[in-house]
């Protein structure tokens, strides 16, 4: 698929593998938005790919709309990367309180609605937009790719709410793809192991932790960079044969 003279939207863009994919993409001559909480490295990127930022809580219905209708303007919108996401105090479980507050309704409301809702929303809003594309000589009108997780298959202690969300991101791949197909958009999902990027943090603590969870990766032994995966999210994007599929990149991690 080709992606000169068509617009994308990254959400979680501003950061790790969503920036990585807006860069990616703009390399790919897409005019990307980049959607995110961060206004500043929002920008920047926007600045240095020559895109566009755009103010987007996933979890507000209106701003994606904003968002996509941004890129409509801007171009046919042809490619949706769903990179925003977060985690729940994973390197702190099991210390006091922790748990409680892994298990609270509170956390568990917010990782889904971030992870699986704003995921979902953002496919049927851009979809929408999509359809209204001129095919191109296969028929596709655009194509997304969603951020999940090998979480979603094997989870750790205190992440519950970050492997049910994942797994709803798995979990919808099929049914919605058929669903799109029909549209003539594609959609597929990547499944990323351990990758460096600052969702665990930053500072000494982290980059100690990080090297740590490297050890347990099958070969090779170290995090995934955040370029790895972007240039599956790319592939995923583009190859006009890859549709309804959840790919892993996790350096062999947790085998099923
Ligand atoms: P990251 O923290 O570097 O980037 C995530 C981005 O999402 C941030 O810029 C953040 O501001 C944005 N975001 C968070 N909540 C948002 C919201 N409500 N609305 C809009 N934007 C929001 O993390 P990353 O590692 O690049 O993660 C990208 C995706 O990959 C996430 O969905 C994550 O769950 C998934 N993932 C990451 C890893 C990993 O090891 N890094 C592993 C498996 C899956």
């Amino acid at each position: 698929m080709e992606l000169t003279g068509s617009s994308a939207i990254v959400t979680g863009g501003a950061s790790g593998i969503g920036a990585a994919a807006a860069r990616a993409l703009a390399a790919k001559g897409a005019t990307v938005v980049v959607a995110d909480l961060q206004a500043d490295k929002g920008e920047a990127l926007a600045e240095e790919i020559k895109g566009v930022f755009a103010q987007v809580d996933v979890t507000n219905t209106e701003q994606i709309a904003a968002a996509v209708k941004a890129a409509s303007d801007i171009a046919p919108l042809r490619a949706v990367v769903n990179s925003a996401g977060i985690g729940w105090a994973q390197r702190t479980i099991g210390r006091d309180g922790q748990l409680e507050s892994a298990h609270s309704l509170e956390a568990f409301t917010k990782v889904v609605q971030i992870n699986l809702i704003g995921t979902f929303d953002m496919v049927r809003q851009a979809a929408t937009a999509m359809s209204q594309n001129e095919p191109d000589e296969d028929g596709c009108r655009g194509s997304i790719v969603n951020l999940a997780s090998v979480a979603a298959f094997d989870g750790q202690i205190g992440q519950a709410s970050y492997s049910a969300s994942k797994g709803g991101v798995v979990g919808m791949t099929l049914p919605v793809a058929r669903d799109l197909s029909a549209a003539g958009i594609r959609l597929n999902t990547v499944a990323p192991g351990l990758i460096d990027t600052p969702i665990y943090g930053e500072g000494p603590d982290s980059d100690a932790f990080k090297e740590n969870l490297g050890k347990n990766v099958l070969f090779p032994k170290r995090l995934g960079t955040p370029a790895e995966l972007a240039s599956m999210v790319v592939e995923c994007l583009t190859n006009a044969y890859m549709n309804g599929e959840v790919v892993r990149v996790d350096g062999g991690i947790r085998m099923p």
